[in-house]
This record gives structure tokens, sequence and C-alpha cells, in this order.
């Protein structure tokens, strides 16, 4: 069985979790430790008894600890690949890619550390000096979604301990596997001192409730549904903790009359439906332009019509499975509700046999929707997207605007005009120009705004806003 790893130990759980192949489900990928409350506790109390020593560490030393983790992560890219797709579901070359991203994120947080920088200022007084200095915050709470079960834990863990903290990290049930490897890696590349970095696998409501609650826990970064975000959030705030929220999303995606045909089916196909649609920042809400909508949904049909949907390890995959039985529930019921309520669906939406059995849908394409159903304001979090028929840009902007999430926007045009217009007017927190809403550069900030995220930014250089506390200092020498 793969245990925890608390306080320098690798401790077995207070019950085991079975990790299941969503392409294969006679397939165990693993036995996993599932902590209990007082477990997550020891792990609290070691993190914070490790903290001051780990901040005493100079950069140079932490630097190199992230630099040899990155080095390992990306020199077994293929067989972490291989696992990260057998226990999510993605396609290989996806899950390698994944892991690729994972091993860069511990590199640039490897210089980060070194980069780390304060400022200056003038005083209003005399004779006094003012400093403005970057501090760890302390313990740092991770608990993270099972859709990127290597890439989110990189970009939480490495700026945590690049800039001095400790850590407690709480992978999702479903896909302990991925997370596990890299814990691994971590604390033996990395030779850190006990108690530094902690691996509590277990419920959510056990293991990530003690984090949010116990007030030696200084920060917590959450990424998952917006429902579980809330009360996480709330919890900080009632006892004063810093917290980073990053949460769902229904991505718009406008193609415009003007826009390149090939390149928006390109973009619109890679967007909703890569990694089996199951990203926050997917588009699955495409607004289309009268005057290229039958055109445009043609070719989206034809183009999904040649993906294949297969084991995410089968040669020539395309699409893997839905991650889970209670995911795959959720993707039928929602394309269920949007046919009642008047959704033409013209493509997919159909459950798979392959010769193994696992969670296998067709994707999905659901026209003539309004930005008022169901399907168009609640994530489904699956390859499903709507198509909403619109008059012009005024039209597109104003819809791809009405909504509570705002992740992640797009639009295809070639024009000059409607893409700046688009990029100042959109209120989401990424704006994308003939690319996908979904696909990110790791060194570039990443979140959203409105329902979709709360608090700072997390990746590239603005990740330090959340990892490190300000200190103003004021000296009369
Ligand atoms: P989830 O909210 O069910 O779980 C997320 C994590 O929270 C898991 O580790 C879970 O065990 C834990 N958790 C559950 N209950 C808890 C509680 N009471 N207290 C503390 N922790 C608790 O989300 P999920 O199903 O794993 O992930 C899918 C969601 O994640 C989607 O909504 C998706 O949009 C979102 N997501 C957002 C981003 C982003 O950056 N905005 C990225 C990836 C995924």
């Amino acid at each position: 069985m793969n245990k925890n790893y608390i306080g320098g130990e690798w401790v077995a759980g207070a019950d085991v979790n079975l990790n299941i192949n969503p392409s294969d489900t006679n397939d165990v990928v693993g036995e996993y430790a599932r902590a209990d409350a007082a477990q997550a506790h020891a792990a609290v109390d070691a993190a914070f008894d490790a903290q001051p020593a780990w901040a005493g560490f100079t950069a140079e030393q932490r630097s190199d600890a992230l630099d040899r983790i990155g080095t390992e992560v990306l020199a077994r890219r293929e067989e972490l690949g291989r696992l990260l797709a057998r226990e999510e579901g993605k396609t290989l070359a996806e899950g390698i890619g994944e892991v690729v991203r994972a091993g860069r994120v511990f590199k640039f947080f490897a210089g980060e550390a070194l980069r780390l920088s304060g400022e200056r200022l003038a005083s209003i007084r005399p004779g006094v000096e003012v400093d403005v200095r970057r501090e760890p915050e302390g313990v740092i709470g991770i608990i993270t979604p099972w859709n990127f079960p290597i890439a989110i834990p990189a970009w939480k863990i490495a700026p945590a301990l690049a800039f001095g903290n400790t850590v407690v990290f709480k992978p999702a049930d479903l896909v302990p596997g991925s997370a596990w490897a890299l814990a691994e890696i971590i604390v033996r590349a990395g030779a850190l001192p006990a108690g530094v970095f902690n691996l509590v696998m277990g419920p959510g409501s056990k293991v990530g409730d003690v984090f949010a609650k116990s007030r030696k826990v200084r920060a917590i970064t959450f990424t998952g549904s917006t429902g579980t975000g809330r009360q996480v959030g709330l919890a900080c705030m009632e006892r004063g903790a810093k917290v980073q929220l990053e949460m769902g999303g229904k991505n718009p995606l406008i193609i415009l009359d003007d826009a390149d045909l090939e390149q928006a089916v390109e973009v619109a196909v890679s967007g909703s439906y890569f990694s089996t649609g199951q990203r926050c920042t997917a588009s699955s809400r495409l607004i289309v332009q009268d005057g290229i909508h039958d055109r445009f949904v043609e070719a989206v049909v034809q183009r999904l019509a040649a993906l294949k949907v297969d084991n995410a390890l089968a040669e020539g995959c395309d699409i893997g499975p839905v991650v889970s039985q209670a995911q795959l529930k959720q993707d039928c019921d929602y394309i269920d509700i949007a046919r009642h309520e008047g959704g033409n669906l013209v493509f997919g939406g159909e459950l798979l046999e392959r010769a193994t059995d696992g969670f296998y849908l067709s994707p999905a394409l659901i026209t003539e929707t309004g930005n008022d159903m169901r399907i168009n304001r609640e994530e489904v979090f699956g390859p499903v997207a709507s198509v909403i028929r619109v008059r012009d840009y005024d039209e597109a902007l104003a819809l791809a605007n009405d909504t509570e999430f705002g992740l992640s926007s797009g639009i295809c045009t070639t024009s000059l005009k409607h893409a700046c217009d688009f990029k100042q007017r959109s209120a989401a927190g990424m704006v994308m120009v003939n690319v996908a809403t979904a696909g990110v550069d790791y060194h570039a900030p990443f979140g959203g705004r409105k329902g979709s995220s709360y608090g700072s930014r997390e990746q590239g250089s603005y990740a330090r806003e959340f990892y490190t506390g300000v200190k103003t200092a004021y000296t009369l020498a």
C-alpha cells in the first residue's frame, strides 16, 4: 500500500482507497492510504514545527531542492505520464504533457526562490528608512482536484516551498497515484527535512476540513468545485487565514463570421473536448454568429466524428473516458436537461463500449440553445458543448459576459478591432484570441474573476503574492 508522509515518516492510513482505472474498471491502479482527522492534525503539527528552520535555509538551498525535484519529474515523464493517463483517463500524450508541465514548474520556481525581492522607499520623516520585505506565510494547506493530478499540486507545492513555507498537501481521493509519485520524488530528490512537506491523502470532509479550520495553517490554496471552494473560503475567513480559491467555469468561445473556419473548428474542438472536456478552462459555450453558424456546426460534427474515443492508453486515442461513474451520470443528465429545454443534440452523447469496461462517452454537441438554459449556466465538466446563435459581435460579447463565472474566454476572428475590444471588455481572468480557452503557459498568471476565483493569482511571478506576506520596516539609524 502507498502510505501517507507525515513528519518525515511513511505512515499507513486509518483506511484504504482503491484507485480504479476509468478506462478499465477491472484494473486497480493501486491501494492508497486514507488518513483520518487525527493524522491530518499530526501533519499540520509537523509542518508547523518544521517551518522556522526551513525558512532559515538559504534561497539557494531551497532553489537546489526544487531543481532536483524538477529534474527527476522530467526524466520520468513517460512512466509518470502513463500512470496519470491510467488513473485519470487523459490520453497518454496529454498525461506526458502534464508531467512535463509539472517538472518545468519546479524548475521555474527554483529560479523564483532566488529572485524574491523587496522594495526600499523614501520616508516622509528625516533620517528614517522604509523597507518592504516579503516573508513566508508559514504552513500552507494545499487541496487539489482530480482533473490535473500532478500539474496543479506542482504549481502550488513549488512556490510554497520556494519561499520558505512548509506544506500539508491533500490530493483528490479519485486520483491519488500521481500525487503519491510526486510526493515520493519531493521528499527523496528534494532531500527535505522532516515536516517540511507532508502528504495526507484522504477524504475532503475529514482531511480538507482539518486544514481549513486549523489555526496553525496560515494559508489555504484550493482548486476544485465552486461549492466546496466557498465552504473552504468561509472557514478560512472565520479564523482570518489567507485563502486562494480556483473554482469552476462556464467559458465562452465566440466565433465571428470573419473567423478562419478551419482554425475556429480546431480551437473549439481542442478547447471543448480534449482531456475529455474535464478542464476548468474548457470552452463549454460556443457563441456563434449567424453567417458562419451552419458551416461551423457542420465542420465541428465532421471533426468530432473522426475522433477516436478509447482506452486512454490505446494507440491513436484522441479522447479518453470520463473520470468516474458519478461524473458520467452528471454529463448524461446535463445532456438530457439540455434536450428537454429545447436543445438539439446534433452529435454524440452516447455511451460507448470498448475492449475494456470504462466510462466512455462520445463528445456531445448541442445546438439551438439559449444562454438562460441550465446547460449554459452550470458547469458540466465533461465532453459536452452547446452552441448559442447570435446576430452580431455586440450580442456575442453581452452573452459571453452574462455568466456567474469568469475564468477563461475566447474569440475566433480576423478582425483586429473585435479582437482588441474583446480583450478589453471580456469579464474573464484569461482571454484568448484564436487560441483555445484551455491551455495556458506555466510562467504566466493564472486565474479568473467573479465566481471562478477568489484571492491572488497562481503561477508565474504573481504566485509570490499568495505564498509570501509583506512586512514594512522603519529604521532610524
Ligand atoms: P471538489 O470540490 O469535489 O474537490 C476538490 C478538493 O476538495 C478534493 O481534494 C476534495 O477531496 C476536497 N474537499 C471536498 N470536500 C471538502 C471539504 N469539506 N473541505 C475541504 N476540502 C474538501 O472538486 P473536484 O470534483 O475534485 O474537481 C472538479 C472541479 O474543480 C470543477 O468544478 C473544476 O472546474 C474545478 N477546477 C478548477 C480549476 C481552476 O483553476 N479554476 C482547475 C481545475 C479544476
